[in-house]
């Protein structure tokens, strides 16, 4: 399956230059020239990596980057920053760029660090369907298209509420979150949540992936809240 690769930039000869040569290599392209529609097209999450201009009309690339990063969205991302600018390089970094390159830059400069940071974010077993992803792990397979857990090859029933804090922890694996972090995340702002809530659902899905005495998929940071770890033991 073509990577998919949003390319954010407002100048439209290099657009075209870079989209040519990114099909050429085999990514399925997609453009925008404007900030404020980059960051829409950015939010749905389907990309497997940004490549994103820093001065751009509507929304510049430290506001997307670091909207992007608020909203737990982790898309890789490659900032194309002013020659010699360590200021623009720096704050592009701390505003959750993965990497960045500083224009005039060499094309197959641009397509290796592409290659290295798509390396870097691919998450083993992992699969892209037409409508969704399954993540597997152990005998487990969570497909997001029919919002199924199954083990096996059978259903595991799970409620709204597990589901979607599965989903949450298997597409951002192996990262700490707080308790409040994944109430934000998973409950949004209903009412009548409390850290307890995670505590209990974080309790009934390990039982429902088969965690024992000790958990190794779902584990609990002392002091600090709950991640899902995706290395294999
Ligand atoms: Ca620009």
């Amino acid at each position: 399956m073509k990577e998919r690769i949003l390319v954010v930039e407002d100048e439209p000869g290099l657009l075209l230059a870079l989209e040519d040569r990114l099909k050429d290599e085999g990514f399925a392209v997609f453009t925008e020239a404007n900030g404020a529609r980059a960051e829409e097209k950015a939010r749905r999450g389907e990309f497997d990596l940004i490549v994103l201009d820093l001065m751009l009309p509507g929304r510049d690339g430290f506001q997307i980057c670091q909207n992007l990063r608020e909203s737990s969205i982790q898309t890789p991302i490659l900032m194309l920053t002013a020659k010699g600018s360590n200021l623009d390089m720096i704050m592009g970094l701390r505003l959750g760029a993965d990497d960045y390159l500083a224009k005039p830059f060499d094309m197959q400069v641009l397509i290796a660090r592409m290659r290295a940071l798509l390396r870097r974010s691919a998450v083993p077993g992992q699969l892209k369907t037409p409508k969704g992803t399954q993540y597997a792990f152990d005998e487990y397979v969570l497909d997001t298209a029919s919002q199924e857990l199954l083990k096996t090859g059978k259903p595991v029933t799970l409620n709204a509420q597990e589901y979607r804090l599965l989903e949450f922890f298997v597409q951002h694996p192996n990262r700490v979150y707080t308790r409040d972090e994944l109430l934000d995340a998973v409950w949004g702002y209903e009412a009548n949540t409390t850290s307890r809530t995670v505590d209990v659902h974080v309790a009934w899905l390990r039982r429902k992936i088969g965690e024992k005495k000790r958990p190794a998929r779902i584990v609990t940071v002392r002091g600090y809240g709950y991640k899902f770890v995706t290395k294999e033991r």
